[in-house]
């Protein structure tokens, strides 16, 4: 076939032209992002000769090659891995099969410094070349084809690029970059070691380059024909704890996740057992901007005896703990395992009981730490992922005890970062239940008259505002023997919280108010399902409650939302005897108006949404008028 030019995708397109105008610091990942393609290739191909030995040809060991040519200023990264085709080389490398690209260049755009470490992230990898090269060059054969069927692509980092056939007798693929001006530094055995060092010293494959030699006519470092590794080849997680540094921990949690920042934690086992493996899991010191989506890919990579498996293991942990990054390797599962063999095998299982159980016990240790620091990243790690977690109450149940100990809330007592054994730790004497609210911002939930008998008695009631905590609390019923329960829900009982002078009165009120409870109940039979006195409120006339067993007003607001059908309950008008307009009502020559006035403003208070305000306003306006 004679030479083709393609044009890139549009995608690639912008990101090439990023690359090539924004990225200005840390320039060197290039070498990284193509080591780490080579050894994809290499791991794609062990893995495919898994059923098919002759992929393997007449080269079985996996090496990736590094060489530089200083008078042409090139640079190579040679694989014998599994190659590409040439339709492959067309599709991979002029389309981007992820839908990162938006997502990438909105982190560029909040990046002062133009951090070329983040294109990694987002599957671009190959493109950062064009940050140090203005051509690149790749050729390549797929293992399998005939040496004839060899492809080289080529491109200027522009609109297009060429394809045409080629014969290379070798397997796999190498990519040549034809330096920009300005970026000679790369020419150096020497710097192009420190760059490897430093982002890939953990690639299990051998990287290797050629030995230099002290050149004394010359007076320069002059190549060899020796290949010699320049790498340690070993993978870190299969290494000894003892023998592993921080810094190695934490560059290969980099590399693994793309995070810039080093990690919040990490954990590093072999475990034995009724289930054989090694874990090497990180959680991350931020969230990703994907971590809402619950589809997402996870971020645990599986190997089998060193070979790697699959990315996005989603089998290997549960969905709430999906921001945990990391490897696992297995020393009892089959090498061809499937996906959905995954799903149902007993060793899975085990690994990911023992994985889960591992990142609860680092978030405790740092929860529970006595060094204020520690407690400090928990509260940081809280905040932004706080909202996962939150599902695994509901999800987890063997674990929902612990889960519940690490459920961090605003309350009325104070900050944000009040746990549930605080809470009953100052329980007030008699006090039997958890108190809580739920509503849609912190200020809505500060406001709610539910909660004036409670700040009057100085009990604590926990505010709850994520949309994840009607759902949580569906599964939460009760901590350390404690109920909890709702203050927006059924009538409120005190119990041994309330004297019984208080209660008294309170009876005696409900008693005389009986006439007018009657009429009120008349008044709004459309609107509430019963109304009521209460000694909930202090400084507000009324408000709405939900009855025990209905889904509360709040919740049917978000399922509203959400586009679902909430089912329809309606609401129960608790009123304050002891308020002035309350005890105006019976006079009153305007009672209906006043009634459903009282109604509509509960129901304001709460943070609903009046369903006839223009009715609203005439009455009010009629009562103004007098
Ligand atoms: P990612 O590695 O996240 O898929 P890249 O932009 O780094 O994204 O690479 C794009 C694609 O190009 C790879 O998925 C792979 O199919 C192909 N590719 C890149 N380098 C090689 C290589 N050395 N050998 C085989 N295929 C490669
Ligand atoms: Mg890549």
């Amino acid at each position: 076939m004679s030479k083709q030019t393609l044009s890139f995708q549009a995608e690639v397109k912008q990101i090439l032209h990023l690359v090539t105008h924004s990225l200005y610091s840390n320039k060197e990942i290039f070498l990284r992002e193509l080591i780490s393609n080579a050894s994809d290739a290499c791991d794609k191909l062990r893995f495919e000769a898994l059923n098919k030995a002759e992929l393997f040809e007449d080269a079985p060991n996996l090496e990736v090659r590094v060489a530089f040519d200083a008078e042409a200023k090139t640079i190579t990264i040679t694989d014998n891995g599994i190659g590409l085709s040439e339709p492959e080389a067309v599709a991979n490398l002029g389309t981007i099969a992820k839908s990162g690209t938006r997502e990438f260049m909105a982190a560029l755009e909040g990046e002062q410094k133009k951090d070329a470490q983040l294109i990694g992230q987002f599957g671009v990898g190959f493109y950062s070349g064009f940050i140090v090269a203005d051509r690149i060059t790749v050729e390549s054969r797929r293992a399998g084809l005939a040496p004839e069927e060899g492809v080289r692509w080529s491109s200027e980092g522009t609109g297009d690029f060429e394809v045409e056939t080629i014969t290379r007798p070798e397997r796999g693929t190498s990519v040549t970059l034809h330096l920009r001006d300005g970026e000679e530094e790369f020419l150096s055995g020497w710097k192009l070691r420190s760059v490897i060092g430093k982002y890939s010293d953990h690639i299990s494959l051998p990287i290797l380059m050629r030995k230099e030699e002290w050149d004394a006519e010359a007076g320069k470092q002059r190549l060899t024909d020796e290949w010699t590794p320049v790498n340690k080849a070993a993978a870190l997680w299969a290494r000894n704890k003892s023998e592993v540094t921080a810094e190695e921990y934490e560059e290969f949690y980099k590399q693994l996740s793309y995070d810039t920042e080093a990690p919040l934690a990490y954990t590093h086992n072999r475990v034995e057992g009724r289930s054989e493996y090694t874990q090497l899991l990180y959680i991350p010191a931020k969230a990703p901007f994907d971590l809402w989506n619950r589809d997402k890919r996870g971020g645990v990579k599986l190997y089998v005896k060193r070979v790697f498996i699959m990315d996005d293991a989603e089998a290997l942990m549960p969905v709430y703990l999906r921001f945990v990054k990391g490897v696992i390797d297995s020393a009892d599962l089959p090498l061809n395992v499937s996906r959905e063999l995954l799903q149902e095998s007993r060793d899975v299982k085990a690994i990911r009981e023992g994985s889960t159980k591992r990142i609860l016990s680092m978030l405790e240790s740092l929860a529970e730490s006595e060094d204020a620091a520690e407690r400090e990243k928990y509260a940081k790690f809280w905040a932004d992922f706080g909202v996962v977690l939150k599902e695994g109450v509901g999800e987890d149940h063997a674990n929902q005890e612990r889960l519940a100990k690490l459920l961090r809330f605003a309350s009325t007592h104070g900050d944000a970062g009040v746990s549930l054994t605080e809470y009953v730790g100052r329980m007030k004497d008699g006090q039997e239940a958890i108190y809580y609210i739920t509503a849609d911002s912190l200020a809505a939930a500060k406001s709610s008259p539910q909660l004036e008998i409670f700040r009057k008695k100085g009990i604590e009631v926990l505010l709850l505002v994520d949309r994840v905590d009607e759902w949580m609390l569906a599964h939460l019923f009760e901590f350390d023997g404690k109920p909890l329960q709702s203050v927006a829900k059924g009538a409120v009982d005190l119990g041994k919280l309330q004297d019984e002078g208080e209660k008294k009165q309170a009876e005696e009120a409900a008693e005389a108010f009986k006439p007018v409870l009657e009429r009120l109940k008349e008044a709004l039979k459309d609107r509430a399902k019963d109304v009521r006195v209460t000694t909930r409120l202090v400084d507000s006339p009324a408000c709405l409650v939900a009855e025990e067993g209905d889904i509360s007003g709040h919740l049917a607001r978000m399922l509203k939302q959400a586009g679902q059908d909430a089912p329809k309950a309606k609401p129960i008008l608790e009123v304050n005897a002891e308020h002035a307009l309350v005890k105006r009502l019976d006079a009153s020559a305007h009672f209906d108006d006043l009634a459903n006035i009282l109604f509509d403003q509960a129901l304001l208070a709460e943070g609903g949404h009046l369903e006839d305000p223009g009715a609203y306003v005439r009455r009010v306006n009629a009562l103004l008028v007098g």
